[in-house]
């Protein structure tokens, strides 16, 4: 009878020091697992599996929501369609890369940083796509064919480019200097995440009366801002494991409550943008020009190229680096407290 082996579970201690997580005392996976090991941890309980999970499922929903709209949104002819389109993809591929980073980040400590760099290259063009949204659907009536309407998107591509650098890099001083590490990383998805939203910001907050638009999505914008919020403070805070280190390890720790949160939030930013997709279409094909095949596609195309070519540098500078002895530790080090991250 064919019998599969289950990979072996670690302690904290047990395993380089890179793979240290805040709070968590168990289930870390052998820090030089096979592909095949890798995969099948995912049916197993460690520390990663419903990190893993809590991505993977809604890669799935999101595709099926991207195959229905397809069949009542023309993404071929219609150029109003475009950037909600590409919103999609970007949509479906952030939480798909996130959980092959999650499932194969321990195939070696190079493995750990390179799937990592894929994964913020995927937020970083997670956060393009709401730009592209937003630009085409969500502007304020006031702000339609503004300059920042006009350069609303091509300097989101922008920041896109210094985020992937910028959260890239923060692996690098991540044992010497966790603090500065943490504050880097979390400003590469916050400023993203606060210039995308500055049309929201002043829709929902900051415009009354005439000319401000309040329909059926602000509702739903403000569900997505509620997550996003409650998405950054577990980022940054690691509770509730911080509090009670060993507690949460397998259920419950803040990278999974953190999974959640940014998945239901991408669903209510989802539905809210539809909202604005359908019942904003006349007024806008009369207001602003339609979007170009060459400015949509060819911006996407030439984000996605560069965030390639960012990471690619990232891996090689990662491969050369002569300070790698300490980010690819693979010993196993003093007795301690997890690294604060
Ligand atoms: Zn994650």
């Amino acid at each position: 009878m064919l019998t599969i082996k289950l990979p072996q579970i670690f302690r904290v201690h047990q395993v380089p020091r890179i793979f240290w997580e805040d709070g968590i005392i168990s289930g870390y996976r052998h820090p030089k697992s096979s592909a095949l090991d890798c995969i099948l941890s995912s049916f197993q309980m460690t520390n990663e599996t419903v990190n893993i999970w809590t991505h993977f499922l809604p890669t799935w929903y999101f595709v099926w929501r991207f195959l229905v709209l397809s069949s009542s949104l023309d993404f071929c002819r219609d150029a109003y369609n475009w950037p909600f389109l590409v919103y999609m993809l970007l949509v479906c591929l952030y939480p798909f890369t996130s959980s092959c980073a999650h499932t194969f980040s321990t195939m070696s400590t190079h493995a750990r940083h390179i799937c990592y760099f894929f994964d913020y290259g995927a937020l970083s063009l997670y956060s393009l796509g709401c730009a592209f949204t937003y630009g085409a659907y969500a502007m304020p009536d006031r702000w339609v064919n503004s300059t920042l309407h006009h350069y609303f998107v091509p300097m989101a591509a922008f920041n896109s480019f210094i985020c992937t650098s910028l959260s890239c890099y923060s692996r690098f001083p991540e044992l010497e200097c966790p603090r500065l590490s943490k504050v880097l990383r979390t400003t590469a998805f916050v400023y993203p995440f606060v210039y995308d939203n500055i049309p929201l910001f002043y829709r929902l907050l900051f415009c009354f009366g005439d000319g401000c638009t309040w329909n059926d999505a602000t509702a739903g914008y403000f569900y997505h801002l509620f997550f996003a919020l409650l998405t950054g403070f577990l980022f940054a805070s690691h509770l509730p494991e911080r509090l009670a280190p060993g507690r949460f390890d397998y259920i419950g720790h803040s990278h999974q409550l953190f999974h959640i949160c940014a998945v239901v939030g991408t669903h209510f930013q989802l539905e809210a943008v539809l909202s604005d997709v359908r019942s904003r279409q006349a007024w806008l094909s009369t207001r602003a020009p339609a979007p170009a095949f060459s400015a949509t596609f060819g911006t996407v195309s030439l984000a996605l190229l560069g965030n390639l070519l960012i990471i690619g540098g990232f891996t090689v500078a990662l491969l050369r680096w002569p300070g790698g002895s300490s980010i690819l530790q693979s010993t196993v080090p003093e007795a301690g407290r997890p690294k604060e991250q």
